[in-house]
């Protein structure tokens, strides 16, 4: 990987774990898995930090794999991942769902913070 690559996966990790500490939150305050709940932009720009709605359900089936972030629609890297929203969620105008293409994944699988 590139620097360039690098730090879009490293800013992109960053915000996968300030989500993981809203859904705790969230689950503490005991909203629903139906429920849309706050979560912040996952892409790889560090000057981003967009707000998106997501139902709780919605956000743990992009959590399950290592190589997928939820992101404002639009804020996709083409170069080093490809939506798959349909594959996991109902497509939406709220958030699109990315997954790393295979050449870029060693840095989100190393610091996958449900493993
Ligand atoms: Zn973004």
């Amino acid at each position: 990987m590139g620097r360039r690559e690098e730090s879009v996966a490293y800013n992109e990790t960053v915000f996968r774990k300030a989500n993981e500490d809203l859904r705790d939150e969230w689950r503490r305050m005991g909203i629903e898995r139906a429920a849309e709940a706050l979560f912040i932009c996952e892409c790889g720009d560090p000057a981003c930090k967009r707000p998106m709605q997501l139902r709780l359900a919605d956000y743990e089936a992009v959590r399950e794999d290592p190589n997928t972030f939820a992101v404002v629609p639009g804020h996709e890297d083409k170069a080093t991942e490809q939506i798959v929203t349909d594959e996991l969620v109902q497509r939406n105008d709220r958030f699109a769902v990315v997954r790393k293409r295979v050449a870029f994944r060693q840095d989100t699988e190393a610091t996958d913070p449900r493993r």
